[in-house]
């Protein structure tokens, strides 16, 4: 049925519905014109709808531009001249958030442990009762580099004895995985279109505690500050040019959300195929590289397998119409990551394990005859 189309098991850019690639064309539009006011209002109140926020609490501010974009935009504005960041690090993003916190001149000092292994907390709390005068803490919930589900509630209670600042980047996890904005202590999350929640990519957002948005100027950047953007928004207009096609796709893609049951639907299905997908590449003798318990619903690592390295794997699954994606950093040569988010069904995934089948036993045979 969908033969023409690549399977994404790459986190993000997704495969769209049909649904939501249709609304990419809708026509034309003035981004100054009412009819933009109100397709930015209802993404607005349907993203604070995700996790039942109430407005009155809670902003959601509108970026163009990927994921990133908006991790940088809720660095450099929540963050004052006078404050302190620590940044927990056990992958890739949580080392850009070091990186972004180091561009822009931002007092941090970095957790930094062994990329994969779990937030260690008594660590973070002697970090945070050592050094004095940390304001914000800033974490990634769903690593990504290895699909390893960080403990944000446990992170947020040390936080909130110290009063200090929680900032989440869960742009692969919003929509996906429970997300307690106000139990956890969440000051501010960011998030994007294209991951959990289908939409095309081009737009993240920030989702933040009013009280938290800065007053007055003083701001380290001006494309990013999500005090002007969110004046602006609030004002039913926008700063900047949005990314307007983008945003009709994000209006569809959060209407369909809805109507297929919210994010515990979304976690639900999710586990389904990630399970599916699990016990598949077990049975072919493919071992997760995380225990049970911490890795999410929504990609999980797994150890290449003997024989066959990740070039191989990649380019014969590619042939046969599945994009997989890579490890990063050291972890490059030896594991590798399937994503379940995107329009991908248990019909996908079926024949995304034949495919691996098809690769493995050849390899082994040969493998096993060089031996
Ligand atoms: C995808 C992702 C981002 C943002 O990456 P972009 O390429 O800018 O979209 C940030 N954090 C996490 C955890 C991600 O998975």
């Amino acid at each position: 049925m969908r033969k023409d189309i690549m399977i994404l098991l790459n986190p993000g850019p997704v495969n769209l519905t049909e649904r939501v690639r249709a609304a990419l064309t809708l026509p034309d539009l003035c981004h100054r014109e009412r009819e933009f006011g109100e397709l930015q209002d209802e993404i607005r109140r349907r993203l604070l709808e995700v996790y039942s926020l109430p407005p009155e609490n809670w902003a959601p501010v509108l970026v163009s531009g990927s994921g990133t974009a908006a991790v940088e935009a809720m660095l450099v504005s929540l963050v004052p001249r006078d404050g302190r960041l620590l940044v927990i690090e056990n992958g890739v993003y949580g080392a850009r958030l070091a990186d972004i916190a180091c561009c822009h001149g931002i007092a941090h000092a970095v957790a930094r442990q062994a990329w994969g292994t779990p937030v260690e907390l008594d660590a973070l709390a002697r970090h945070l009762d050592a050094q004095p005068g940390f304001t914000h803490v800033a974490v990634v919930q769903h690593e990504t580099t290895t699909g390893r589900l960080n403990d944000v509630a446990a992170v947020g209670r040390l936080c909130r004895e110290r009063n200090i600042a929680l900032l989440v980047d869960a742009v692969s996890s919003f929509g996906a995985e429970a997300l307690e904005f106000d139990a956890w202590g969440v000051t501010a999350c960011v998030a994007s279109a294209n991951k959990c929640l289908h939409g095309a990519p081009g737009v993240s957002f920030v989702i933040l505690r009013r009280d938290a948005l800065p007053v007055g100027g003083g701001g380290r950047s001006v494309y990013l500050d999500l005090a002007r953007h969110c004046r602006a928004q609030d004002a039913r207009d926008t700063a900047f040019t949005p990314a307007v096609p983008i945003f009709y796709a994000l209006r569809e893609a959060l209407r369909e959300f809805e109507d297929q049951g919210g994010w515990r639907m979304r976690h639900e299905c999710y586990r389904r195929l990630a399970e599916a997908v699990e016990e598949g590449l077990v049975r072919l003798g493919v071992a997760p590289f995380l225990r049970e318990g911490e890795r999410s619903v929504v990609l999980r690592a797994y150890h290449l397998p003997d024989g066959l390295d990740y070039a191989a794997l990649h380019d014969g699954l590619k042939q046969r119409g599945f994009v997989i994606y890579a490890g990063q950093g050291k972890l490059a040569a030896s594991i590798f990551r399937v994503s379940i988010m995107g329009a991908v069904d248990a019909a996908d995934i079926q024949r995304f394990l034949d495919a691996v089948a098809g690769l493995l036993s050849p390899a082994r045979h040969s493998g096993a005859k060089a031996r």
